[in-house]
């Protein structure tokens, strides 16, 4: 008896793995083998609902490419951006950066490759440049630029041995105001859009100097970074509550993205515009339609904010009297809210649902929801 069942065992066991050996491997040893569960070009997609009467556009307006400082192609940040789930992407090249000593002639050959690669995965883009100085200017990104080109390379004020001059006290490099007031003034003629890039940066205190009051007069401050790249600056909420400029986050990225965000959402700038053109987009932004989306949080103007928080969620009402509804986030935000008696955060966790009692009309905090240095606060039903 024992021997026929160890048969038996034998017989199963060899012909189960033949079944799977059948499977996968190949008539012929030399053939290649399409690992099928690997499957390539996979988008990851950002699932942020649309608002009423606007398309919400997901977008980077701040990114490098290896013709300055940076290790990706202007084509290869157009793939990147595809793959992370976006619609919109600038590749905002430093005019005056050389370091990865790749020779050329046009600062327009940059914007131009990413037209270009952008036409094969329909998306847009928003040609542009970083202008960049030391403080109190800083970095701006122009947005929309026509022409690359006119833009200055000098960037200091030099010395007889043309030398950058430092300020004594501080030993931060003098601007030269002649370029830069050119560069601005450029900018002005091609109705460019301008984005003032990471406050905080690289002295940690996001201060606000004359020469942004100036820029906020003469209509040349269009939108501010709040976030960039892995970092945000608080301060920058102040700013909104003083001036309501739009707040922007993007990823200033230099290295490929998954080596930074392989992991994680990227940050970016959500854009509600009424159609997928760059025209709808433009007049979106300079209209300042604009939240920033960072880290799971958000920043932004307070209507646009409680229509995307209402557009992502949706509740089914279980028992009205009492307020036991059940709600659903049909988002990839991660919300977290307090109300009620809730000493911690109820969260609304993605593509989750969550049964909750809420009374109708009742307005509960958004705790990962600015709008300045408030939080959010709106009724769910
Ligand atoms: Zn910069
Ligand atoms: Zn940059």
């Amino acid at each position: 008896m024992n021997r026929f069942f160890y048969c038996l065992a034998a017989v199963l066991l060899c012909s189960c793995s033949t079944a799977v050996h059948a499977q996968k491997m190949p008539e012929n040893s030399d053939d290649r083998v399409f690992c099928y569960k690997m499957q390539t070009g996979i988008r990851n997609n950002v699932a942020i609902p649309d608002i009423p009467g606007y398309m919400t556009l997901k977008c980077d307006f701040h990114i490098h490419t290896c013709y300055a400082d940076a290790q990706v192609t202007p084509k290869g940040r157009v793939q990147e951006a595809w793959y992370d789930g976006l619609d919109v992407v600038s590749v905002s090249e430093h005019i005056g950066v050389h370091k990865t000593g790749i020779a050329f002639e046009d600062h327009n050959l940059v914007n131009q490759q990413a037209i270009e690669a952008a036409k094969g995965y329909g998306m847009l883009v928003v040609p542009g440049i970083e202008l960049t100085r030391a403080k109190p200017f800083g970095h701006f990104n122009l947005l929309f630029v026509k022409d690359a080109s006119v833009f200055s390379e000098v960037r200091y004020e030099l010395d007889e041995e043309g030398k950058p001059k430092v300020d004594p006290e501080t030993g931060v490099r003098l601007n030269d105001m002649e370029t830069l007031r050119a560069d601005i003034k450029a900018g002005e003629e091609q109705g460019c859009f301008f984005q003032w890039n990471h406050p905080g940066w690289p002295d940690k205190k996001s201060d606000w100097f004359d020469i942004q009051t100036e820029m906020l007069k003469a209509g040349h401050l269009n939108a501010m970074e709040i976030c960039n790249h892995a970092e945000w600056y608080p301060r920058v909420l102040d700013y909104f509550d003083q001036y309501h400029i739009p707040m922007v986050a993007n990823t200033d990225q230099h290295n490929p993205t998954a080596v930074d965000f392989g992991h994680t959402m990227r940050p970016m700038t959500l854009v509600f515009a009424k159609e997928y053109t760059l025209e709808s987009l433009r007049e979106a932004m300079f209209a300042g339609r604009m939240v920033a989306f960072w880290d799971q949080t958000l920043a932004g103007d307070e209507k646009l904010l409680e229509e995307l928080v209402h557009a992502c969620l949706k509740v089914k009402v279980i028992d009205e009297a009492k307020g036991r509804i059940e709600i659903t986030n049909n988002s990839d935000i991660r919300f977290e809210t307090l109300y009620g008696d809730h000493m911690n955060p109820v969260v609304f966790y993605p593509h989750k649902a969550v049964i909750c009692t809420i009374k109708k009309g009742k307005k509960i905090s958004f705790e990962n929801c600015y709008i300045g240095r408030a939080k959010l606060q709106t009724n769910v039903w």
